[in-house]
């Protein structure tokens, strides 16, 4: 692998006479000997260029993976229920009313359908969320755990996340501990980052009313680690938040991962942030922050909405990688961003391509969902220079695809995914996001 040496630990000089040399010892932060203060990350944000911060990002993550892969899981999306108390203005998921004609909630035996059809392509987990819907007694949850350990003993249970926990204590009278601590016992494994957005009180109450706080949300993962289940941690950029919003989600984080690392026996294993999705939601109501303006975003009360692209998504890949030392991996979001920003992540911080989602429900309401089969991510990582490694929940190899076998040397549909990427027609594009993707490449 040569991607490390061909990126050095060293500010990046160009051609460019004022580009930006940090005002502090970066490489202490790249090499692992200190860590990015407020202020530097700040400053970084500030003032470096997207293409150092991706040079730096990447030296972190090959650090701390130096191996010569790259990785993602094979999983489904599954929502039981579009039931939520909760409204959250950046979402076109929920339904509140619960007799509303589109509102839902599945059966054990329609979950069990949906798992049946994830392990006959060869998955090995579900990530299953819903809304936080009152009608559900502890029992559902129960025996629903109890009915996927007891048919699908080797499919792991990553499940719901802290905003349901905090209802779920809330329904069922009972401390969140103990929910966990239920749960657990019928094969709950693992508890997904959802529901973190920014944990900032003062954006919180704006995009997510009836939602639980960010130190509520922060305990919940707390109590899990304590419990020994691992966790995810997810961050949601591009609403009304501003830098200062969103260091702060990443300062909290770190500060709680630490106090894992010291106290608990699990943590939060990886981090994943995407962009707000604004079509269908409440929020794409507000007014937009325009970039070319000469007015600075700032914080309203949640009346202008500043959203991310492509440049503000990798910036704050590269800047989460520096910054969030003490999380080991980092996923790109290739279902927000697309095949080719997700790709790119891959070099600006993130280790792993997440998913190959047989079911989204929730960025998809959204307007925005993009659809990657095994092969492509396959391909995807091995066009930036790693082998693709199907991965579990723990960031354990289970299957290395080195050899012509490989989802992506077997399985070529010529015409889906055509050449000329980064000139795409609106027609293309909207096939981006509705179809299948194979890549289209000639056989070996
Ligand atoms: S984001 Fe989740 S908690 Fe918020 S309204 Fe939608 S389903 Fe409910």
């Amino acid at each position: 692998m040569v991607i490390a040496s061909s990126y050095p630990l060293s500010a990046g000089h160009g051609a460019r006479p004022n580009r930006y040399k940090p005002g502090f010892d970066l490489n202490a932060v790249l090499e692992g000997r200190a860590r990015l203060s407020n202020e530097q990350f700040l400053e970084l944000y500030h003032q470096a260029e997207l293409t150092d911060l991706g040079r730096w990002a990447l030296a972190v993550s090959q650090r701390l993976h130096p191996e010569d892969y790259r990785t993602y899981v094979i999983d489904r999306n599954i929502n039981y229920t579009n039931i939520c108390t909760a409204r959250c203005t950046f979402c076109a998921f929920k339904r509140n009313d619960p007799q509303a004609s589109d509102a839902y909630t599945l059966s054990p035996g329609q979950i069990h359908e949906k798992i049946s059809q994830l392990v006959q392509i060869g998955g090995t987990q579900i990530l299953m969320q819903g809304g936080m819907n009152p009608a559900l007694p502890i029992e559902y949850y129960e025996r629903l755990l109890r009915g996927i350990r007891e048919k699908f003993p080797t499919v792991h249970i990553h499940a719901f996340s802290p905003p349901e926990f905090v209802e779920f204590a809330r329904f069922f009278h009972l401390p969140v501990a103990e929910v966990l601590r239920r749960f657990k016992d019928c094969g709950l494994a693992t508890v997904p980052g959802g529901g973190g957005e920014i944990f900032s009180d003062r954006v919180r109450r704006r995009i997510g009313p009836g939602k639980c706080s960010g130190e509520e949300w922060l305990d919940v993962m707390s109590q899990a680690h304590q419990l020994g289940m691992y966790t995810s941690a997810t961050m949601l950029i591009g609403h009304i938040e501003t830098i200062e919003d969103r260091l702060d989600h990443l300062s909290r984080l770190r500060r709680r991962q630490d106090w894992a690392l010291a106290n608990a026996p699990a943590h939060y294993t990886a981090f994943i942030h995407w962009t707000y999705q604004p079509d269908h939601t409440p929020l794409d109501r507000k007014r937009k922050w325009n970039p070319d303006s000469d007015r600075p975003y700032e914080f309203d009360n949640g009346r202008t909405v500043r959203l991310a692209d492509a440049y503000e998504y990798l910036r704050m890949l590269a800047l989460a990688r520096l910054y969030l030392d003490n999380i080991r991996n980092m996923q790109s979001s290739w279902v927000t961003m697309g095949p080719k920003i997700g790709q790119l992540a891959l070099f600006f911080g993130a280790n792993d391509m997440g998913s190959v989602m047989m079911e989204e429900n929730v960025v998809s309401s959204a307007g925005t969902t993009y659809k990657l089969s095994q092969d492509m991510i396959c391909r995807l990582i091995r066009d930036s220079g790693w082998t693709p490694v199907q991965r579990n929940q723990y960031y354990e190899v289970l299957q290395r695809h080195a050899g012509p076998d490989s989802p992506d040397r077997i399985s070529v549909v010529p015409g889906v995914f055509p050449r000329r990427q980064h000139r795409i027609t609106p027609a293309e594009a909207a096939a981006y996001k509705n179809v299948e993707l194979k890549i289209s490449v000639k056989p070996a």
